[in-house]
């Protein structure tokens, strides 16, 4: 199928159009129409070189609604004009242990990512959904409830499910309180969820400006990073950290506000190695995390628990011919809250 979309032809060039074909329909494929394509900061660092060497021609983006347009002869989850989400990867190796879990996100064997990386032939190179159509298995694809609007569902493909598994698998909820370090594109969503799963909250911000927005978002408390008084009575607080940022920031500081056995979750990716004071885990029986995305189960369960609880992602649509300002907006934490593009421009 010929697909318009965008690539970047080397690490840190411009991202231009870009015309590809799209694989024929295998019996378990879905072919789509994409409605609106997230942009994620991670697109930004894989564009950039930022984590070592990435895979070019590179056609970024991993978080789409579509709707459908063509389904393989064994397709029975998705039907010609239903909506379609599609997030970071698109295929596992559907046999370990992970996979076998429903964590296919942490497959053994290494899930495919939706970009920056090969198809399981080992040869082709995936190609992101910054275009117009979109080729997945259907195993790799989730619905999208009817009250959920396109634009602001498709970020919830990749921040979304971020934020949601950790406040999740930590235990967010009533009487606990957590902080969401960053309000960017994954902040905001974990801020969103850790409020409508009941739980005291606090953002850590290092702009002054989002305090409103922090507050129509879910926000109890809200922190400017820069103000040393603010810091003052946050100590043992909270049970729950995560740290959303895409910055190298000083981690010791946030240790030092977990409780008794709380938990600290990385989910933002500096690139940069982190350097962490032993005694400030050991005083506090304190656990240092990490989480990835997460499995199709989770991601179906978190697309159903965003309609449940009417929540989004606060969007800004941009035409196509906007992706490379978008980057520098967003390194500049000026967007509110997350770029997605019109897909009907490409
Ligand atoms: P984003 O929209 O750019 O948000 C990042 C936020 O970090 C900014 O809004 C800002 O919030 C804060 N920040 C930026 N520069 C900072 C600085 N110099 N010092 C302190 N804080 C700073 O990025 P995103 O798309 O949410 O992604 C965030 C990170 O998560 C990226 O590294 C991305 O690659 C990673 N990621 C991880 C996963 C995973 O599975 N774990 C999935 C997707 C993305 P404030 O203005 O409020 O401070
Ligand atoms: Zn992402
Ligand atoms: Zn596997």
């Amino acid at each position: 199928m010929t697909t318009r979309g965008y690539v970047a032809h080397a690490a840190n060039t411009e991202l231009v159009p870009f015309e590809f074909e799209r694989r024929e329909l295998r019996p378990h494929d879905v072919a789509c129409e994409v409605l609106f394509a997230g942009i994620c900061h991670s697109d930004i660092h894989q564009v950039r070189e930022e984590w070592g060497s990435s895979l070019f021609p590179m056609v970024p983006g991993h978080k789409i609604i579509g709707v459908v347009s063509a389904v393989g002869p064994e397709v029975s989850k998705f039907a010609v004009g239903e909506r379609i989400g599609a997030g970071v990867f698109v295929d596992s190796c559907r046999e370990c242990e992970n996979c076998l879990d429903g964590l296919e996100q942490y497959c053994s064997n290494g899930m495919t990512p939706t970009y920056d990386g090969y198809e399981r032939d080992g040869t082709t190179i995936a190609f992101g959904d910054y275009s117009n159509h979109f080729v997945v298995d259907e195993t790799y694809a989730v619905h999208v409830a009817e009250s959920l609007d396109s634009a602001g569902a498709a970020p919830l493909l990749c921040a979304g499910i971020t934020l949601y598994l950790p406040l999740r698998h930590w235990g967010a909820g009533p009487g606990k309180h957590v902080a969401i370090i960053g309000l960017g594109g994954l902040g905001h969503m974990g801020l969103q969820f850790a409020h409508a799963m009941g739980a005291e909250t606090t953002v850590f911000s290092h702009s002054g400006s989002k305090a409103e927005d922090a507050s129509a978002l879910g926000a109890d408390h809200f922190v400017v990073t820069s103000e040393i008084d603010a810091w003052e009575n946050h100590d043992l607080r909270y049970d729950i950290i995560v740290n959303s940022t895409s910055a190298d920031i000083d981690l010791n500081r946030y240790l030092r506000l977990l409780k008794l056995d709380g938990t600290l979750v990385i989910v933002g990716l500096s690139g940069v190695p982190v350097s962490i004071y032993q005694d400030v885990l050991l005083a506090g029986r304190r656990w240092l995390a990490g989480s990835m995305i997460g499995g199709m189960t989770e991601l179906q369960e978190m697309m159903n628990f965003c309609a449940e609880h009417n929540i989004t992602s606060w969007v800004e649509v941009v035409n196509s011919n906007h992706i490379n300002q978008t980057y520098d907006r967003t390194i500049a934490s000026d967007v509110k809250y997350r770029f997605v593009i019109d897909a009907s421009t490409f």
